[in-house]
């Protein structure tokens, strides 16, 4: 390894481990305040302050759902909110065995000269930040780049500025004690069969990887989240054996064994396909010296906000639902979910969003 210098070095290899222990996983609750008002509209619940908390309370006070996660990630506003009675949130994951995380990016802009494809901000004043949140008590951070598949996109450009970007954002983090999950979602938009997607997933991952190693980035303190491999969105579907041999092997193509974890995004797919395509992955026979797990945003609160609409006596029907996610996707890190959740209304819904925002 190229000489990694951070007095961290132990505690983030530890931390990163933690988060993936199998039958644990990652809850992604950092939605922008953006993004959090287009779920909250889709409730018709108000975009404001305390519809936002009350949310996450939900969430995270789930009777039984902590012990089916190793970390939740935040956005800035939620690291320093309370529940209703006072207890700072942070105390509660902490208390439920659950590291917290933050989204440190500041989100996208157009690389110039391109057909859309984009650059993730946040670099700027990062080690600052980096040093205020662990001190607020987060012990890992993410950074979604995003690129996209279409006749002449990715291009050479698009995945070095976000391999490098990425790299530059996971040195940042380990020198502040907190683990970079690198985040390259390889956008589900498009016509493409699952053979381009393996390919330029390969192509991004091996990129990223190079990154990495150039910036002296740990890679026993670092997790991955990537895409699944899968069709394009407007092509037929393939089922969860098929995409688990596509992934699986991609990954074995380009992620170093170094790597403790990979927890995937859900990027749309339906609650269900999220979880039976991590189990097929997890049930394969083949070598995997990483553990594979999930970090889900869309696909573990679908259900949840539907039961939920905004309504305090629906918390427990809400409750629910998120436990039946949070059990099932346990279950897939396992290799042992037999198809048997309780499919709430919302489950087996598309959760795709074309040129999705986060
Ligand atoms: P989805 O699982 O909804 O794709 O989001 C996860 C995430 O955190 C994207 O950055």
């Amino acid at each position: 390894m190229s000489c990694f210098i951070s007095k961290y070095a132990d505690e983030l290899a530890k931390n990163a481990a933690y988060i993936g222990t199998p039958g644990k996983g990652i809850l992604a609750a950092d939605e922008s305040t953006g993004t959090i008002g287009k779920r909250l509209s889709s409730i018709n619940v108000e975009n404001v302050e305390d519809n936002r908390r009350a949310l996450r309370e939900l969430l995270f006070t789930t009777p039984g759902a902590l012990q089916y996660l190793s970390g939740v990630i935040l956005f800035e506003e939620t690291l320093y909110q309370k529940t209703a009675s006072g207890k700072p949130f942070v105390d509660v994951l902490k208390e439920g065995g659950v590291l917290p995380g933050i989204k440190v990016d500041k989100g996208t802009v157009e690389l110039n000269g391109t057909n859309g494809e984009t650059f993730t901000q946040g670099l700027d004043g990062l080690a600052q930040r980096c040093q205020k949140y662990y001190e607020a008590g987060a012990r890992f951070a993410k950074w979604r780049a995003v690129l996209k598949i279409s006749a002449n996109e990715p291009t050479e450009l698009a995945i070095q500025e976000n391999a490098n970007g990425l790299a530059m954002y996971a040195a940042i983090c380990q020198q502040c004690g907190l683990v970079p999950i690198v985040e390259p979602e390889i956008l589900v938009d498009g016509s493409h069969d699952i053979k381009k997607c393996a390919a330029v997933t390969e192509r991004v991952l091996a990129a990223c990887y190079k990154a990495l190693n150039d910036h002296h980035v740990m890679l026993e303190g670092t997790l991955l989240k990537p895409n699944m491999v899968t069709p394009g969105s407007d092509s037929p579907k393939v089922a969860p054996e098929v995409i688990a041999e596509y992934t699986v092997r991609a990954l074995q193509r380009t992620v170093p064994a170094a790597v403790p974890a990979i927890v995937f995004l859900s990027g749309g797919q339906s609650e269900e396909e999220a979880t039976l395509n991590l189990n097929a992955m997890n049930k394969l026979q083949t070598k995997k010296p990483w553990s594979l797990s999930f970090s889900f945003g869309r696909a573990l609160q679908q259900s949840t906000l539907k039961a939920w609409a905004g309504k305090e006596e629906n918390v427990k029907k809400a409750q629910d639902a998120f436990l039946v996610r949070c059990k099932a996707n346990s279950e897939a890190t396992l290799g042992t979910y037999k198809g048997d959740a309780k499919i709430s209304e919302g489950a087996a819904e598309s959760l795709h969003v074309k040129d999705y925002k986060y």
